[in-house]
């Protein structure tokens, strides 16, 4: 059983020269440009940058040298991420205008593996939403049905990838922005662990809780790319000064001799048809070898509630920053207080505005210690509870959504069931573990499902090789047919 690594198979195609990056580029581009008026996966598309970097890549083979793992491989950027010189919007007007002075350094490191950047992705607003519905630019479409979402913040990365735009993607998880997303579009999305992949150059939401990790169409190249941007950076104040789990070379070992705990909080609440497909994932594990038991973790169901008081937080103070004289938009009024709340009114959409508001609130005194105070002592409990598990497990089993993407516009209304859609992702954030989502199967109405696999922190070999099992035994799932209306 081996997990299959189409960007390996690419970047080796343009190592050898069996084939050119600008060819490989101008058919994706040419993909790009057929279905990404239906889908709206990107707020811009760099041709004439990606032209450039595959025509460098070129000329780097001719010369006899070797380009890097990722030759030639198309990657798409969420766009919070900063590309020098390139528009990094947020998806929010605030940052109208604003080109980055530098790359983050995650682009950097693609770029020095051969890469070619294609464009940046749409987003929920500063990533704030789990649809990319908030984004001010539009929502973004799941490519298996166009009346539905994609999931989000990372809405844009996960449709590029499940619609066949590119092979690769970054994108941003603080809550599940990554796992939550991959799950609805039927792709790979990996959260590593906090500190083991640099944030330098990622526009900060909620900075305790914000990693950024890789969409992928397949578990191994989910794992190539981590290999890829993972590793320490000075840059990165919070990046871990050890060495990151390589988890490339791991992938194959099976699953014999683990324990994975199925995890029943996880499991409640879950629509029947996403549940049966983690439990047929559990089997599948079980099959390979893998002891498999029913594990509680109780302190998990608090998750939400303290996510929700620890990320406005932190979003209050970081987006202290955009006030009309630093960054993109401003709109002039009588004195600088004045043009302040007029630019921020003008600039932030109705969630980032919650958002501050909320995270003001909790964050004032007088109210320190009954929320935010509050909530990292919840923080304290989960970090415990999942403590606790891992004594017993080597991993976690439940389903990363508990249910199927929902239709466009459905949860837009209502907060609060918007906020649901994160319970089964959020208290992996909270301890700073690493999880990733595969695609198994499909619910009642035939769109994708999502399995995850939790772990503890670095350990990312173990919950990628678990994952590649899954992913072997997993039914096949349709590609999606982009016409207008999805699918029949
Ligand atoms: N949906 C969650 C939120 O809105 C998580 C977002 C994220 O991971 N960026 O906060």
């Amino acid at each position: 059983m081996t997990s299959p690594r189409p960007s390996t198979f690419l970047a080796n195609a343009v190592r050898s020269g069996a084939r050119s990056a600008v060819d490989v580029l101008e058919e994706h581009l040419a993909i790009i440009e057929s279905g990404d008026g239906e889908v709206h996966a990107f707020n811009l598309v760099t041709v004439d940058l990606a032209r450039e970097q595959a025509i460098a890549v070129d000329r780097t083979v001719h010369a006899g040298e070797d380009p890097g793992p990722l030759a030639g491989v198309p990657v798409a950027l969420k766009d919070n991420l900063c590309t020098r010189g390139v528009p990094t919007t947020c998806s929010s007007h605030i940052l109208e205008g604003w080109r980055p002075p530098y790359d983050a350094t995650v682009v950097d490191r693609l770029h020095r593996a051969g890469a070619v950047m294609v464009g940046k992705t749409n987003m929920d607003e500063f990533a704030m939403g789990s649809s990319t519905e908030s984004s001010a630019f539009g929502p973004t479409r799941n490519p298996h049905d166009t009346s539905r979402v994609p999931g989000g913040s990372s809405g844009g990365s996960a449709a590029a990838v499940a619609a066949g735009f590119v092979p690769l993607a970054l994108g941003s998880d603080t809550g599940g922005s990554i796992r939550q997303p991959a799950a609805l579009c039927g792709v790979v999305g990996m959260k590593p662990t906090y500190g083991t992949v640099s944030r330098y150059g990622l526009v900060a939401f909620a900075s305790s809780l914000d990693q950024i990790g890789p969409f992928a169409t397949t578990v191994a190249d989910a794992a190539l790319l981590f290999d890829v941007i993972g590793g320490h950076d000075p840059c990165d104040s919070t990046s871990l000064n050890r060495p990151t789990p390589r988890v490339l070379s791991v992938l194959d070992d099976g699953v014999a001799g683990l324990t994975v705990g199925l995890l029943t909080e996880f499991l409640d609440g879950a629509d029947p048809d996403v549940v049966a497909r983690t439990r047929e994932a559990a089997d599948a594990l079980a099959a390979a070898g893998a002891r498999v038991e029913e594990v509680s973790v109780p302190e998990v169901v608090l998750g939400l509630s303290a996510y929700y008081l620890i990320a406005p937080g932190e979003a209050s103070s970081n987006l202290a920053r955009y006030d009309g004289v630093r960054y993109g938009l401003r709109v002039d009024a009588a004195d600088t207080v004045a043009m302040n709340r007029a630019t921020r009114s003008a600039g932030f959409g109705a969630e980032v505005k919650r958002r501050i508001m909320l995270g003001t609130y909790v964050l004032s005194a007088g109210y320190m210690d009954a929320y935010y105070n509050q909530a990292l002592r919840v923080r304290t409990k989960i970090i415990e509870g999942f403590a606790t598990a891992y004594r017993r497990c080597d991993v976690l089993l439940g389903p990363t959504t508990p249910t199927t993407a929902f239709p466009v516009g459905a949860k837009t209304g209502d907060p609060l069931t918007m906020y649901l859609s994160d319970v089964c992702t959020i208290p992996t954030n909270l301890a700073g573990h690493p999880a990733v989502s595969v695609p198994f199967g499909t619910g009642d109405d035939g769109l994708p499902v999502g399995v995850q696999v939790l772990g503890p922190a670095l350990s990312e070999g173990t919950i990628l090789k678990v994952a590649a099992v899954v992913e072997a035994a997993a039914p096949p799932l349709a590609a999606p047919v982009l016409a207008v209306g999805g699918r029949a």
